[in-house]
């Protein structure tokens, strides 16, 4: 199978081969502010080794690491009154970027449902 890490543009910005504002990192994810924020705070967090989407069988623990670095995004960006942590996966759910990744959203009112 090819190495997909080796062209995948957020196993990129793990390497540090292309820039991105890294907003938090630890031992197993990174998070960074999206090129195209759809919210005031607008984040991906990432697992730093790759693996294509939530429906190619992250490890638990890292997947762990992935949401508490979320969590802590949103303290750090001081989101008291609440955010949105969303997993696009698949074609369906819009997945653009082949690497899975969070988006933390948050500083203004999310709408219920989702688009
Ligand atoms: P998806 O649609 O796959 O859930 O989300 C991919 C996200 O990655 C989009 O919100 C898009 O703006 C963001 N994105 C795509 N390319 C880059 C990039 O090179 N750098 C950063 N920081 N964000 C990117
Ligand atoms: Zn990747």
């Amino acid at each position: 199978m090819a190495d997909e890490s080796a062209s995948c543009i957020f196993c990129k910005i793990a390497r540090g081969e292309i820039p991105a504002t890294i907003v938090a990192e630890n031992e197993a994810a990174i998070a960074f502010r999206d090129l195209d924020a759809k919210a005031p705070v607008h984040v991906l967090v990432i697992p730093r080794k790759h693996v294509a989407s939530l429906d190619h069988y992250p490890d638990p623990v890292v997947l762990g690491e992935v949401l508490l670095l979320a969590a802590e995004v949103a303290r750090k960006d001081g989101l008291k009154d609440g955010y949105r942590v969303v997993i696009n996966t698949g074609p369906d759910a819009g997945q653009t970027i082949h690497h899975l990744h969070a988006h933390v959203l948050g500083g203004r009112n999310m709408a219920w449902p989702p688009g």
